[in-house]
């Protein structure tokens, strides 16, 4: 017979929950503690939401033999569809809480109830892209670039709020909640002290790095964030990472310094390329014109562009120009799109000389 639940080690399992992005898998994790003679499990990111992850879900805790009021917890380490959009279903299924960190609730909510950008960008979602220099010159194009994907299906969801540095139960051990912003605002990992494991989310993965855009009403600078915390992960002592998706990681330090390279390599690369008074829609063709952008992936590849340009800007290597006017490092974009009337103003970078 073939399992649904994979052993990992003592107390720990894993459960593959399909979706349809190119990961294809999420890995979930179920962990097990034994208080006052009675079985407790936690689960960490329930996953993508149709059918198929239901037959799934079903399998596993009968597997496991998980029966109604077992599970303490459900954990969810992102609001991202194939983190969280199931966990409104398991929810009803075990009768367990759903913890997120307090800092992503708004954003998990909003996307609950279908809506981008944490429910506030709606308004600039237009200008937004005029003024980063997209092509919105016919409707096909523009249908394009507004719309956004319409199979992201949330299974409605009560959501508890945690704070990091919290300790909660996961396993044989109690793990640190860690805010590891950069993928999204509020993303939290679990770190196990006594074993040296990470329950990295999208925040550390084995073959991709994860995706630090620049993101309406999203974190300011959200590369920035991504590598101060990098910097603290390093100074951590990490044996195995557990991801979300592909592969756990023998040597997670080493992943984490290989991670940490790119995006220095990727910046520099960025510094180079805004050159010119060039669009950021430009120089994103460029940064990325190593691979074959899908029309799904192009949105990550420019929001990711702009978090390069504003590290930049954030360190003093590049200045930020609107409509070719040099503004405060700290400004935010917002401010300047958030007028409703008149052309979208034009946003560019340029290098600062050495
Ligand atoms: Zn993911």
């Amino acid at each position: 017979m073939e399992t649904t639940a994979i052993e990992l080690r003592e107390e720990l399992f894993q459960v593959q929950v399909a979706m349809p992005f190119p990961e294809r898998f999420t890995n979930a994790y179920v962990s097990r503690r034994w208080a006052d003679g009675a079985v407790r499990w936690q689960i960490l990111d329930p996953g993508f939401y149709d059918d198929q992850t239901e037959a799934t879900w079903r399998a596993a805790l009968d597997e496991l033999g998980i029966g109604r009021g077992q599970v303490e917890a459900i954990y969810v380490t992102h609001f991202h569809t194939d983190h969280l959009a199931a966990a409104g279903w398991l929810q009803q299924e075990t009768g367990a809480p759903v913890y997120i960190l307090d800092h992503e609730v708004a954003f998990a909510e909003a996307s609950v109830a279908g809506q981008v950008f944490g429910g506030r960008g709606d308004g600039l979602r237009r200008r937004w892209f005029e003024a980063l220099g997209v092509p919105l010159d016919n409707r096909e194009a523009e249908r394009e670039v507004l719309s956004f994907r319409s199979y992201l299906r949330y299974a409605p969801v009560t959501l508890t709020p945690l704070a990091p540095q919290s300790r909660v139960p996961f396993g044989d051990e109690e793990a640190e909640v860690l805010w590891a912003p950069g993928h999204t605002n509020g993303q939290l990992v679990l770190y196990l002290p006594r074993r040296r494991e990470l329950l990295a989310g999208d925040h550390i993965l084995p073959k991709i790095t994860p995706n630090t855009s620049r993101m309406p009403y999203g974190l300011l600078d959200p590369l920035g964030a991504y590598m101060r915390h990098l910097e603290t992960l390093m100074q951590l002592p990490i044996a195995r990472i557990w991801p979300a998706h592909g592969v756990p990681l023998d040597d997670g330090i080493r992943r984490i310094v290989e991670i940490y390279d790119h995006h220095v390599e990727r910046a520099e690369q960025a510094w180079r390329l805004t050159a010119g008074d060039r669009s950021v829609f430009e120089v994103c063709l460029d940064l990325f014109a190593y691979r074959h952008l899908s029309k799904a992936d192009w949105r990550l590849a420019l929001g990711e562009t702009l978090a390069h340009l504003e590290y930049l800007v954030g360190l003093g290597w590049a200045d930020r120009l609107v409509d070719g006017r040099r503004t405060f490092p700290q400004a935010r974009l917002e401010r300047f799109l958030e007028a409703t009337d008149g052309p979208a103003p034009r946003i560019t970078y340029e290098p600062r000389r050495r």
